[in-house]
């Protein structure tokens, strides 16, 4: 199969801006071009569907809804923690990431949605659930990825490996 269009197992890298609601969340724009592995989850499902195919310098708008982005907000998604399962000495506030182990000891980001002397409320949505997500992207290169980098299923960049 020829190799000069965005498919699973290539490394894509791409220049980017993600805009919601009118505003500009992220762009590559400071860090320089994004890469990732075709196939492997490592970018929103929405978005690497409407990528494949594209050639290098090809460019395209991207509007993924909540469903293939960071999901339906759900409003079940909240959890009363007592303020004593925190450390004292900690100062909450509204808004604030934490990551918390559940009974799998999976780890999982949650946010601070309000807070009292008793009670803590967490939410864990995403802060983008609900979000529609408009991407545009272009892709500037693409290469093979490394034995390595195909084991573990994500790219390693220069002088970083996890
Ligand atoms: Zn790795």
């Amino acid at each position: 199969m020829s190799k000069d269009s965005v498919q699973d197992g290539l490394v894509v890298s791409m220049e980017y801006k993600l805009i919601v609601d009118g505003e500009l969340l992220d762009s590559s724009d400071g860090a320089g071009p994004l890469q990732f592995l075709v196939g492997y989850g490592n970018v929103i499902a929405g978005l690497e569907k409407e990528m494949m195919g594209m050639k290098i310098g090809d460019s395209k708008d991207v509007v993924v809804q909540p469903e293939d982005g960071y999901g339906e907000f759900d409003d079940d998604a909240f959890m009363d923690v007592p303020r004593t399962e925190f450390p004292a000495d900690m100062e909450l506030e509204e808004g604030m990431e934490l990551h918390v182990t559940d009974e799998d000891g999976e780890h999982q980001a949650a946010y601070v949605a309000k807070f009292d002397d008793k009670t803590v409320q967490l939410d864990f949505n995403h802060p983008l659930a609900g979000a529609e997500l408009h991407f545009s992207v272009k892709v500037v290169a693409l290469r093979d990825p490394t034995e390595e980098e195909l084991d573990h299923g994500h790219v390693h960049e220069e002088g970083h490996h996890h």
